[in-house]
């Protein structure tokens, strides 16, 4: 029988507990962590081109106040479910407390598949389900950013909807917005900056130079053409990456621009001229120095992990690794820079865009690389401390740092 834990609640319940553990916090405060504080979900009708009447389920899981107001993205996926929506809003909370970001976390969903549906239609059910969570958004409240097939475009219908309900310009309710639209420079490409930034010190600590070194990636959307593109410029080379169409591979190197070029005219990485078709499979144990998981969670699964090559992984998705599968990538001695530091690029910026928004005041994109180099760095080094001196994996070590602060605030506060 096959026990591996594939629910994402369960997971990160899992990682919470042994952090929990592991610090000797009050069993009160794992309680109060092991759900999100408040969770919404809502029927949002949507009238479609041909005239009829569609029902979309959506969800807004906000996992805890304590530390701020809640942030985090909202997906639009065919399968997404309540019970992954609240597992990636905690995962935010932890994302938050890693960074140092004043804000718990939330996250959002609709079950749609938005590749099928009209750009009429995508504005409408955007600005519907922003209509059915108003009262429970706002700049002071939940702030909204981008997710699995959620776009800057969304994101600014976002913004307008919620503005025309308050009646005066909102732009802080919602970050991941276009720069035209008080976005902030630098925001589309953060969580693969981010990403690089600790792949970069997560090298150095195992000498791996970044010139030559050999990169895998399993999504090409936002966090994974980034990736391609940033690593590529720092000297790595770029062998293989996926979509959901499948994989390409190239031994001598893929170039990141054409396999985007390729991408926007035909839908998928595949069919690329001069790489070989892989499967994602190939890909995730393919023979390469650093494998970027940017898709989805459960992707590297006990059966995968015993056949993954790499010297690090580093997760741009979030929850890419089942729990046992991540205990064999520890017994082979493979690096995993956790979910919770590998992607908390995005919203590392999507603060500064918040932060810009509430004081009308923008930054250059040269600022915003540079703080958020500067955060990453500083985010990398104090879980690298903690995983040696406590003697722990890097994941652990990661919950550790932000389940201390998150719970020395409740503690501040009284709440336990
Ligand atoms: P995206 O919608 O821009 O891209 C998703 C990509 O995954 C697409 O290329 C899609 O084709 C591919 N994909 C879908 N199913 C796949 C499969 N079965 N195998 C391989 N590829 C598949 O989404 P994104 O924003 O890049 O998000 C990717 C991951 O990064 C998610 O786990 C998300 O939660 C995480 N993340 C995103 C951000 C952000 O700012 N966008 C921030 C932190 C974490």
């Amino acid at each position: 029988m096959n026990t591996e834990t594939f629910n994402p609640l369960q997971v990160v319940q899992r990682q919470l507990a042994v952090a929990a553990q592991r610090l000797g916090l009050d069993p009160g405060i794992y309680e109060l962590l092991k759900e999100p504080a408040k969770v919404l979900e809502v029927g949002i009708p949507v009238k479609m081109d041909d005239g009829s009447i569609k029902v979309f389920r959506g969800w807004r899981s906000q996992h805890s106040h304590a530390t701020g107001p809640t942030k985090g993205g909202i997906r639009f996926h065919p399968e997404v479910y309540l019970d992954e929506v609240k597992a990636l809003s905690m995962w935010m909370t932890f994302k938050c407390g890693v960074v140092g970001l004043p804000y718990g976390g939330g996250k959002g969903g609709i079950r749609v598949d938005p590749r099928k549906l009209s750009t009429r239609e995508l504005e409408q059910l955007t600005r519907k389900y922003v209509d059915s969570i108003a009262e429970i958004i706002g700049p002071e409240k939940d702030i909204p950013a981008p997710d699995v097939y959620t776009t800057p475009q969304i994101m600014s219908w976002f913004m307008d909807e919620f503005s025309k309900l308050r009646g005066y310009n909102v732009p802080g309710v919602v970050t991941g917005k276009p720069v035209e639209n008080s976005g902030s420079a630098g925001r589309s490409s953060a969580t693969a900056r981010g990403c690089m930034f600790v792949i970069r010190e997560a090298a150095k600590q195992i000498n791996l130079p970044a010139a030559g070194t050999t990169v895998a990636i399993q999504g090409f959307g936002n966090a994974g053409s980034n990736a391609a593109k940033l690593l590529n410029d720092i000297g790595c080379k770029i062998i293989a990456v996926s979509d959901s169409k499948g994989g390409i591979y190239d031994p001598n190197g893929l170039t990141p621009s054409d396999v985007i070029a390729h991408k926007a005219q035909t839908g998928t990485v595949v069919g690329l001229a001069g790489a070989q078709s892989i499967t994602n499979e190939d890909l995730l144990t393919s023979n390469v120095d650093i494998l970027i998981p940017a898709a989805f969670e459960n992707q590297i699964t006990t059966d995968i992990a015993k056949r993954v090559k790499a010297k690090i992984v580093a997760e741009a998705a979030n929850g890419p690794t089942t729990p046992e599968a991540d205990e064999i990538l520890f017994n082979k001695g493979i690096m995993v820079v956790p979910d919770i530091l590998a992607s908390a690029g995005g919203v590392t910026v999507s603060y500064f865009e918040w932060v810009q928004n509430i004081m009308n005041f923008y930054w250059t994109e040269a600022e915003v690389n540079q703080r958020l180099e500067d955060i990453m760095v500083k985010a990398f080094k104090q879980i690298y401390d903690m995983h040696t001196n406590m003697n722990v994996d890097l994941r652990l070590a990661a919950y550790m740092v932000a389940l201390q602060r998150i719970a020395n605030t409740i503690k501040s506060r009284g709440w336990i």
